[in-house]
């Protein structure tokens, strides 16, 4: 059911397509998906079976790709000079017009981008000529594949291919470093070290967290989302003065999905979201998401936006 290759035409037309690819980059496999497809995304979800919605680093052949993406200021410049190609993320926000779906960023203005050092998988996101969004190539829970048998000895028959290009070299994540601040942050560390980091930007760089469970000192990154306006759950229908977030049959201002398809209420979640809360609504009400597969996550995310604050 799932396809091994090495054909990275093949892949690439299957990623244009919405279909979900694993393949290699020098740290371990991604699980990719074309980034501006808010549906091939949410199929990620699903396939991992990840029960939150974390934001993805966004993977792209060259600066230009990344640019076209995200506003880099002279830190974010200085690092993609000096490690791109390679096992770098850089956090910048998003440009005006990004083509990247708001479920990539789980909401946030920002975006995760990352040019791999792997030659291979540069071929593929250059063939393919969409952003590909990628975690690791594994069910939720278990441990990075960094060969192809691993990928599929987790993602079998819920993905569409293997693009087969030999053992990962690093197996280590890459390094993350948010540059949003006139600062570089540190919010993960990988293959480049801090070291390494501080030499190429000729001063110190600070230790953050886009760990949203861990307790956010100051200084240190949010990187979930959340509405301004409050939060009302399962609700069925509209109160004086509420914006109502529909899905099926109980339909609202806006409706996630009216035929009740979770993926395509992944796909719409964030923007929803964001576009109920401009508005200015004090509460968005939303109506009951079923709690299987997908739903898990949105109904995480929901949970989340509406605990008090
Ligand atoms: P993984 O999916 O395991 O490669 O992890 C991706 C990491 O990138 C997670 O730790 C995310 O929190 C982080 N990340 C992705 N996008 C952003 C962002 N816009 N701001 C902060 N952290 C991000
Ligand atoms: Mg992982």
């Amino acid at each position: 059911m799932t396809i091994v290759t090495t054909d990275i035409g093949l892949v690439a037309g299957a990623l244009k397509r919405g279909e979900l690819v694993a393949f290699a980059t020098e740290t371990v496999y991604g699980l990719g998906a074309d980034a501006t497809d808010g549906r091939a995304v949410a199929a990620i979800y699903e396939a991992k079976g990840r029960p939150s919605f974390n934001p993805l680093i966004v993977h792209v052949p060259t600066m230009e790709a990344a640019m076209r993406l995200g506003q880099f200021n002279a830190n974010a410049r200085k690092l993609a000079q000096a490690f791109w190609p390679g096992a770098l993320t850089i956090v910048v926000e998003k440009t005006q017009d990004c083509p990247v779906s708001e479920l990539v960023s789980a909401g946030l203005s920002s975006i995760a981008i990352r040019v791999p050092g792997h030659e291979g998988a540069r071929k593929l996101l250059e063939a393919a000529g969409v952003p590909v969004a990628a975690p690791s190539a594994n069910r939720s829970g278990q441990i990075s594949p960094t060969r192809p048998e691993h990928v599929l000895a987790s993602l079998e028959g819920r993905i569409w291919g293997v693009l087969d290009m030999g053992p990962c070299e690093v197996g280590v994540e890459s390094t993350i470093v948010s540059c949003l601040d006139d600062d570089a942050e540190l919010l993960r560390p990988g293959g480049i070290s801090r070291e390494q980091l501080e030499a190429a930007l000729g001063k110190p760089v600070r230790t953050g967290s886009s760990d949203a469970h861990a307790p956010v000192a100051p200084g240190q990154l949010e990187s979930h989302y959340a509405p301004k306006a409050g939060v009302r759950l399962n609700a069925t229908a509209a109160r004086e003065g509420e914006a109502m977030l529909g899905f099926g049959t109980v339909d609202g201002t806006m409706n996630l999905s009216p035929s009740g398809d979770l993926k395509e209420a992944a796909a719409n979640l964030f923007a929803m979201l964001h576009a109920l809360d401009a508005t200015g609504a004090a509460t968005i009400a939303v109506a009951p998401i079923p709690a299987e597969g997908l739903g898990a996550a949105i109904n995480d995310r929901l949970n989340r936006a509406a605990a008090p604050r």
